[in-house]
C-alpha cells in the first residue's frame, strides 16, 4: 500500500481514540433481505452512531490529533450536514470551537442538530456559491483550522473504522457494500477490508445522478460533475479528493449507482421491515444489493448502513409513495 495517504496502522489508531467515545454500532440481520437476494447480509447499522452517522468517527479522529495551538483558535468545516453535526458534538467532546459553513436549504434536522452541538453557523448558497472558498477564508480570517468532509488522511482513517469493526463483529465477509459521496467512507473501509480480509470485494455505491465516482474509476482521472439532483443528500458532491480518489483506485473493485426510485423503495424496506429509520443515503449500499445491482446470490455480505438523518416530514412524504 505505498504511496496511499494511509495504511491500515492509521485505522487501528483511530479506532483507539474513538474506542471509549464512538458507539460500537450494532449488525442487523433480516431473514427478508436474505431471501430476497439469495444471500447473507449483514447491515452495520451507522445510524445508531453517534449524531446518527458514520461521520462522528472521523471527525472526532480529526479534531483529536490538533495541537494545542490549533485546538484553542478552533476549527472550521464546511458541510451539506453530518460532517458539520459530527465536527461540532467532536469540538463540544474536546472543548475546541467550531465553525460550520452549512448550505441555506440543508435539512432543517442537520441545521438544528449542529447548533445544539454549539457549532458556530455561517450558510452558504450551494448552487451559486463556492463552500471551499468560504471555509478557506474563514479559516485565514481568524486562524482557524479547516477539517474537510473526506479528502483528508485522518478523516479517512477513522471512517475506515466502521469496517474494521463490522469484520471483527462478524467475522469474514465475501463482499462489502459501501455508499459514497467524496469517498471517505468507502477509502478508509477499503484500507480496513483488505488488511483483515484481502479477498473480500469492496464495491462503492453512489447516487444515479452523480456518478462522477464512477466516472472517474473508469477514466483514470478524478471527473468533476455540477452538483447532481438527488434525494441522497450526503452524497451530493461534485468529484472525489486526491486522497480518496488514489485509494479508490488502489483498493475498490467496482463502483455502482442506484436511482432515487430504488433508494425510496429501499428507505421502506428498512421502516417496514427493519423497524429503522435510515436516511436517503444511507440506503445507497443497501439498495444494490436489495434492488440486485450488484450480484449476491451465496455470498457473505456486509453493508453499510451510513445514517439515519433525515427530516421526519420527508421521511413520512417518502414513506408514503
Ligand atoms: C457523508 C455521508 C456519506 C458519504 O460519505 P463520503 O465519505 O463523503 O463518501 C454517506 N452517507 C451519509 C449518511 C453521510 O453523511
Amino acid at each position: 500500500m505505498m504511496g496511499l495517504s494511509i495504511n491500515y496502522e492509521e485505522v487501528c489508531k483511530a479506532a483507539l481514540r474513538l474506542k471509549t467515545v464512538a458507539h460500537l454500532t450494532p449488525v442487523l440481520r433480516s431473514k427478508t433481505a436474505n431471501q430476497i437476494t439469495g444471500s447473507e447480509l449483514f447491515f452495520k447499522c451507522e445510524n445508531f452512531q453517534r449524531m446518527g452517522a458514520f461521520k462522528f468517527r472521523g471527525a472526532f479522529n480529526a479534531l483529536a490529533q490538533l495541537s494545542e495551538e490549533q485546538r484553542s483558535k478552533g476549527v472550521v468545516a464546511f458541510s451539506s450536514g453530518n460532517h458539520a453535526q459530527a465536527i461540532a458534538l467532536a469540538g463540544q467532546l474536546l472543548q475546541i470551537p467550531t465553525t460550520i459553513v452549512m448550505p441555506q436549504d440543508a435539512p432543517p434536522i442537520k441545521i438544528a442538530a449542529s447548533k445544539g452541538y454549539g457549532g458556530n453557523i455561517v450558510f452558504y448558497n450551494r448552487y451559486t456559491e463556492d463552500r471551499e472558498a468560504i471555509g478557506q477564508k474563514l479559516a485565514e480570517t481568524y486562524s482557524l483550522t479547516l477539517i474537510p468532509p473526506f479528502n483528508h488522511p485522518h478523516i479517512i482513517a477513522g471512517q475506515g473504522t466502521v469496517a474494521k469493526e463490522l469484520i471483527e463483529q462478524i467475522g469474514e465477509l465475501d463482499m462489502l457494500l459501501v455508499c459514497l459521496g467524496g469517498g471517505g467512507l468507502l477509502s478508509g473501509c477499503a484500507i480496513a477490508a483488505k488488511a483483515l480480509n484481502p479477498e473480500c470485494r469492496v464495491i462503492g455505491v453512489e447516487p444515479e445522478a452523480g456518478n462522477d465516482a464512477q466516472q472517474s474509476f473508469r477514466t483514470g482521472q478524478i471527473v468533476k460533475i455540477a452538483t447532481p439532483n438527488t434525494i441522497a443528500d450526503g452524497a451530493q458532491t461534485q468529484a472525489v479528493g486526491h486522497h480518496t480518489f488514489a485509494i479508490i483506485q488502489a483498493l475498490v473493485d467496482d463502483i455502482v449507482t442506484v436511482s432515487d426510485a430504488q433508494l425510496i423503495k429501499t428507505l421502506k424496506f428498512f421502516a417496514e421491515r427493519m423497524k429503522m429509520v435510515v436516511e436517503p443515503t444511507g440506503c445507497l449500499a443497501a439498495a444494490a444489493a436489495l434492488e440486485g445491482i450488484v450480484q449476491t446470490e451465496g455470498k457473505r455480505v456486509g453493508i453499510i448502513v451510513s445514517g439515519g438523518n433525515i427530516d421526519l416530514k420527508q421521511f413520512a412524504q417518502l414513506v408514503s409513495l
